[in-house]
């Protein structure tokens, strides 16, 4: 899915989301961001900068940090690098309407390898269907799968899964007990609160 989804959703005059096209990202340095994002129905955009744009999956049950667990992911458009800043509210009605936190961000590396232990490209891993990174956020750290699912009823669909390395923690459940805004230290309710007041 291309930016001009992206674009063609949004009426900027009504939303404060970014229009992005001007930041240039770094291949070297990728950066990933997680939004918890309170919209019709509540849900995680995991996205990970994959050749100069923001590949995006909305993941309704958010990551784990336990490599039994599956978590499902639905692409969803790729957005803009910018959007990895963006925290506020998104108006009622718009696409998207709801209250938008940075729940986690950083960067991550590319550790997926072929049988000769060769790394194949990002692109090239997306566009294949099994991505494997590693993360380097402030809440999610190590090795992630993100799998897309290619026959039976969820076919198109991905899963995001934490892989087994001393990150993995099945005891941690992150998205119940660090619920704020890792560039605000914001709750949900402080970001909508103080974003509609302006
Ligand atoms: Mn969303």
């Amino acid at each position: 899915m291309g930016k001009d989804d992206y674009t063609n959703k949004r009426d900027f005059n009504k939303t404060k989301e970014p229009k992005g096209g001007l930041k240039k990202g770094n291949p070297d340095t990728p950066v990933f961001v997680i939004q918890k994002h309170d919209a019709t129905n509540l849900h995680y955009d995991f996205r990970l900068e994959i050749d100069g744009t923001l590949k995006s999956w909305s993941v309704p049950k958010g990551p784990s940090t336990d490599p039994s667990v599956k978590r499902m992911a639905i692409p969803t458009e790729d957005h803009p690098l910018e959007y990895a800043d963006f925290e506020g509210t998104i108006p009622e009605g718009e696409y998207g309407g709801g209250t938008v936190m940075i729940w986690d961000r950083g960067t991550f590396k590319n550790i997926k390898k072929n049988d000769e232990g060769e790394e194949i490209d990002l692109l090239k891993s997306y566009d294949m269907g099994t991505v494997e990174i590693s993360l380097q956020g402030e809440k999610l750290k190590g090795a992630y799968a993100l799998i897309k699912m290619k026959s039976g009823n969820m076919k198109g669909n991905w899963l995001l899964i934490k892989q087994d390395d001393e990150e993995a923690d099945a005891r941690r459940n992150p998205t119940s007990t660090q619920n704020k805004s890792v560039v605000s230290n914001r709750t949900m309710k402080q970001i909508e609160k103080e974003d509609s007041a302006k």
